[in-house]
């Protein structure tokens, strides 16, 4: 589980698909504890059984080596008919589980949009969504039923057919007089003890190919090749101190570039802002930077050093993310703020509130810092949770800043806090603000209008608006929205 887990943390955003989300979850609830029964089952079979099994068969081989070889051919040929059932058990195993992960994915996706679901009247569309995979999940468990049920009576059936053999040909064979009558009844009575295990045996191995199907999909998900992962020597990056720079940058999620042939000096201090239509690829620039994704072609360098080559630890450790969707947890306000510098003290918790506007409303809630604010901050307002993750930001007090503005529309009061807040936290540190509203970087060093991967115009806000481009357009487009 923890294996697992760890998989999860390692990867690039956008790895997990809703698919693969399932699957991964079914993963760690059900394919882990099939494993474990797996083991436990098997380890008391193979310790208990095999030696009953060894020395009743030394026993018939002295009563009878003839009779015994038969009952040697024909014990695996039953087997083989059992081995045959639970090998399709296998698949369905398989298909099963994948099928629950699924159903446990939608459940987990309709919680949290609910509010959406609702309020799109939506709740037919996920409901046959729903109903859709959970009878595929009934019909694949009532199949697996049905197999695993009539596996047990299957194997009665060829236990008795087997005893029959023994019986018949020993019979005869103490008419022709190759064995003694009382013989005979001892080789019977020794034979029905090694059934017993042997049944235990071989319902053992169905046992160990569940568990073997199961062991198979964790590997898969523990062997996935971590695609962002440290260089052999990697340079630890403590202080940044002149520029990140892009060279030819380009990108590409798989297909299509999504950036093409970037160049790009952001000197230390200063803030750059991106801008420009929605799809454009801003979002994308600014996730290059902590390395959430390799460059495609290009190099992003800091202080000269290709990023590749730093630990991605240092390198994200002078790095501050503040994003549209706070990413809040549930738990108190101060492990909320506290969440990127575990040791922090209360004095510093609470200076990085103030510095982001956040410790009055924070003072009124009842329990002030030790408010617990909720699943994923569902207590707190949108502004108030903006301003919970910028406080969180300044407390981690990074060299750099990546900053995606919000484009919900917050209340003007709410705004004119969140604005001031991040014009704090922007104070004396280089920043790239990915802007939505272009009322926010006028004063920005260097604006970036990127559109549909590159860069079609550069420069400060007063040149920009000189040159009448796309800038000037969208400036134009952002004031009559206003
Ligand atoms: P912007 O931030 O300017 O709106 P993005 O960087 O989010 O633009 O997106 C640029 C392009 O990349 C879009 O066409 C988008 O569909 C695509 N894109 C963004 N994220 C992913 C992803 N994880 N996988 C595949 N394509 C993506």
């Amino acid at each position: 589980r923890a294996d697992i887990f760890e998989k999860i943390t390692k990867q690039p955003i956008g790895f997990f698909t809703n698919e693969r989300k399932g699957d991964l979850i079914s993963r760690v609830t059900n394919d882990v504890q099939e494993v474990e029964n797996s083991v436990v089952n098997t380890l008391t079979v193979v310790f208990r059984d095999p030696a009953t099994i060894i020395i009743y068969f030394g026993v018939l081989f002295v009563l009878s080596w003839k009779l015994t070889l038969i009952t040697l051919v024909i014990l695996p040929a039953s087997g083989a008919i059992i081995a045959s059932i639970t090998k399709r058990l296998k698949k369905q195993s398989n298909e099963g589980q994948q099928s629950l992960g699924n159903i446990l994915s939608i459940m987990d996706e309709t919680i949290s949009g609910l509010r959406v679901m609702l309020a799109f009247n939506a709740r037919n569309y996920v409901s046959a969504k729903f109903n859709k995979e959970n009878d595929r999940y009934a019909k694949i468990l009532k199949s697996m039923t049905n197999r695993r049920e009539l596996a047990s009576p299957l194997s009665e059936v060829m236990g008795v057919s087997v005893v029959a053999v023994v019986l018949w040909v020993g019979g005869n064979m103490v008419f022709n007089g190759d064995m003694k009558a009382s013989e005979f009844m001892f080789y019977i009575v020794s034979f029905y003890q090694i059934l017993v295990p042997a049944k235990a045996i071989s319902s053992s191995f169905s046992s160990i190919q569940r568990g073997l199907a199961s062991a198979v999909r964790i590997f898969e998900v523990i062997d996935i090749e971590v695609a962002i992962k440290d260089s052999e020597k990697p340079t630890q990056l403590t202080n940044f101190e002149k520029e990140i720079s892009f060279s030819n940058v380009s990108f590409s999620y798989g297909h299509e570039d999504v950036l093409k042939n970037i160049n790009l000096t952001i000197p230390k201090g200063k803030m750059i802002a991106l801008v420009g239509p929605s799809g454009g690829g801003k979002s994308t620039l600014a996730d290059l930077i902590p390395r959430f994704y390799d460059v495609t072609e290009g190099a992003i360098k800091i202080d000269g050093i290709n990023l590749k080559d730093y630990s991605m630890e240092s390198l994200r450790s002078i790095m501050g993310i503040v994003t549209q969707e706070s990413i809040l947890f549930n738990d108190t306000i101060f492990s909320n703020i506290a969440f990127g510098k575990p040791n922090a003290t209360e004095e510093e918790v609470i200076y990085a509130a103030k510095i982001a506007n956040a410790h009055d409303f924070i003072m009124q809630t009842e329990e002030g810092y030790q408010t617990n604010i909720g699943d994923r901050g569902t207590k707190l307002s949108g502004g108030q949770r903006q301003r919970i993750s910028i406080a969180r930001a300044v407390l981690k007090n990074p060299q750099i800043l990546i900053l995606d503005e919000a484009t919900s529309a917050l209340d003007s009061e709410s705004e004119r806090l969140v604005q001031e807040a991040l014009t704090n936290l922007m104070k004396n540190r280089t920043s790239i603000v990915i802007a939505h509203r272009l009322s926010t970087i006028q004063h920005a060093d260097e604006i970036i209008v990127l559109r549909k991967g590159e860069i079609e115009e550069r420069g400060t806000h007063n040149s920009l608006i000189e040159k009448g481009g796309l800038y000037k357009k969208l400036h134009g487009h952002a004031l009559a929205l206003s």
